[in-house]
């Protein structure tokens, strides 16, 4: 029987490791994919973590699993795909769960959710028969293959904008395909993309289609406001739309909102004793690298209180 099982090991789950293990708990980090570090491992450069000005990501997720492995943190692999209550518990009586994964099954006293988020995708005929032959959600990972080659990036948000900065470094075209007439990226990098003479934004417009032989050739671009529809040739699609909570194991355990995200304060407390949550998968303002690492320290600071005085 653990104190505390981890489900995922991004920045808020290993953040988490470290604190309980400096706090003496018996914790378990239970990790799907073969690497540790989460959304980060993507992330082509990290420019606002304080302290690792300019870090790579895979760097920065390198360092944060090998904190939590320098102070003993155990790890264990397997997708998780639900919770299940053994017993409730009381003022003097910790409950059990049993975490459920496709490697095996762990009881636990307390869990802390931290199993983030993921990209969404477009939806449109296409996408999917060419993802991995130009279509992308990554462009700090799949960028380099279209140097001197023509990129789409969907999208208007920090993401969307920092890809195609990042592409036109090594793109010799870039569009930028936006919904609406004005971006919701930090003006700082608005600045930037507008500097660019390799740049073009396709204002007030969606992608309906991928068009491609055994790759991507072209996106077909409608205007929302003229229905003009027009073909963009392209080698690659860049889609940069926002991101979903990884929290379908949990529906119906705990309490979320109405796209997934689990509802808990600052304290990371879940609707369920002994349930936490930290990181991209609790509903709160901003999901960054430095919130997701907050929630984890938080998280098991609210882990220990819970736990006092229950066996
Ligand atoms: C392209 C990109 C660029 C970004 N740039 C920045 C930046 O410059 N600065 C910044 O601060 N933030 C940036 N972010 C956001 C930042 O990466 C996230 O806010 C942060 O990683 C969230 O951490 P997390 O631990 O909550 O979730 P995640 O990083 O999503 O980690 C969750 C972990 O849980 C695992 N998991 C999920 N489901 C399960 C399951 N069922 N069973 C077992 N394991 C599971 C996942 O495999 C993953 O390892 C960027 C994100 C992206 C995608």
């Amino acid at each position: 029987m653990k104190d505390l099982v981890i489900i995922g090991s991004g920045p808020a789950g290993l953040s988490a490791a470290v604190y309980a293990k400096r706090a003496g708990l018996d914790a378990l980090v239970i990790e799907k994919d073969p690497v540790s570090g989460g959304q980060v491992l993507i992330t082509y450069e990290v420019d606002n973590y304080l302290g690792l000005p300019g870090i790579n990501g895979f760097d920065m997720g390198t360092k944060f699993r090998e904190h939590a492995d320098k102070l003993g943190a155990e790890f264990a692999e397997g997708v998780v795909t639900g919770i299940d209550t053994v017993s409730e518990g009381a003022a003097d009586r910790a409950p059990v769960y049993k975490v459920v994964t496709d490697q095996g099954e762990y009881e636990t006293k307390t869990i802390i959710l931290a199993s983030g988020a993921s990209h969404n995708k477009l939806g449109v005929k296409g996408e999917e028969e060419f993802t991995g032959r130009g279509v992308s959600y990554c462009a700090t990972c799949d960028g380099a293959f279209f140097r001197n080659k023509v990129a789409v990036v969907n999208g208007g948000g920090d993401v969307a904008v920092e890809d195609a900065i990042f592409l036109a470094r090594g793109c010799s075209k870039v569009y930028l395909v936006h919904r609406r007439d004005e971006l919701r990226a930090a003006k700082i990098l608005q600045d930037e993309l507008m500097s660019l003479p390799n740049v073009e934004i396709i204002w007030d417009s969606v992608i309906e289609e991928v068009k491609g032989d055994n790759k991507v050739t072209g996106v077909v671009v409608k205007n929302v406001k003229t229905n003009d529809v027009k073909v963009v040739e392209t080698d690659a699609l860049f889609v940069a739309i926002g991101i979903h909570p990884l929290t379908d194991p949990f529906a119906g355990l705990v309490d979320t909102d109405e796209s997934g995200y689990v509802v808990a304060g600052e304290d990371c407390s879940s609707s369920k004793p002994g349930i936490f949550v930290a990181g991209d998968s609790r509903k709160k303002r901003l999901r960054q690298i430095v919130t997701a690492v907050a929630d984890g320290a938080n998280a098991v600071t609210s882990v220990q209180d819970f736990l006092v005085g229950k066996k």
